[in-house]
């Protein structure tokens, strides 16, 4: 589970945020300006920060030149966010410190992408280790899954779609969704194309029964459900 600190004095575009990132499996705190966001990365770990440019008090490009500054403490990345699309402005948002940048508005897929694709470039050690539900293992670094120590062979998006389950589980997604999280930026992808792989999926693991963890929920999408939750 990735955290995100959210910073961002308008509640509309906070709730937007969140409306996009929650279903993505993202844990969000959120603050409205530079002071409550100090606190905020006083207590606890984030992987990411999305940085509003204009907030009230102390901006979003001078509190990230501060906590880029303060060399001693390793602080997440920041993604700047910003209504200014002028390109000076954009040069000056990267000299702070921010490691990316947004213009609004912005879709959903955009930011979604943006925020992977940082968390993918400055580190995200978390989707490096094994995942393990009774038996079912997947093992990112070897880029291995196995069942009951036997290795199972996946193709790359069946590999992708186990990873996004097993480290999301129990929760329901919509077919866009995991397209989004799976596929990504390629957007020539059917929705069916997601139903189709977890049809594979599912007759790889039906053997030993691990198939009854993919669950679809009518309507909806699907669900990664293990009923013993043996995480490693
Ligand atoms: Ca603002």
């Amino acid at each position: 589970m990735k955290r995100i600190l959210i910073v961002e004095d308008e509640p509309e575009i906070r709730e937007m945020i969140r409306y996009i990132l929650e279903p993505q499996g993202y844990l969000l705190s959120e603050a409205d300006n530079a002071q409550d966001a100090r606190r905020a990365l006083g207590e606890q770990t984030f992987d990411l920060i999305l940085m509003d440019w204009m907030l009230p008090g102390r901006s979003g490009l001078e509190f990230t030149q501060e906590i880029k500054q303060k060399s001693q403490k390793s602080y997440p990345p920041v993604i700047m966010l910003t209504a200014r699309a002028d390109e000076s402005d954009k040069v000056d948002g990267l000299n702070s410190g921010a490691d990316d940048y947004i213009t609004k508005p912005f879709s959903p897929r955009e930011l979604a992408a943006r925020i992977k694709a940082v968390i993918r470039r400055t580190g995200g050690q978390q989707d490096e280790l094994p995942i393990e539900y009774s038996g079912l293992c997947i093992d990112p670094v070897r880029h291995q899954v196995s069942l009951a120590d036997q290795p199972v062979s996946l193709s790359p998006a069946e590999y992708k779609l186990l990873h996004f389950f097993m480290s999301h589980p129990d929760r329901a997604y919509t077919r866009t969704q995991i397209l989004d999280q799976v596929w990504g930026d390629n957007a020539y992808v059917e929705e069916r194309t997601v139903d189709v792989h977890i049809r594979r999926l599912r007759k790889l693991l039906e053997p030993s029964g691990h198939d009854a963890f993919i669950q679809t929920i009518r309507g909806v999408g699907y669900r990664f459900t293990p009923s013993h939750l043996n995480r490693s």
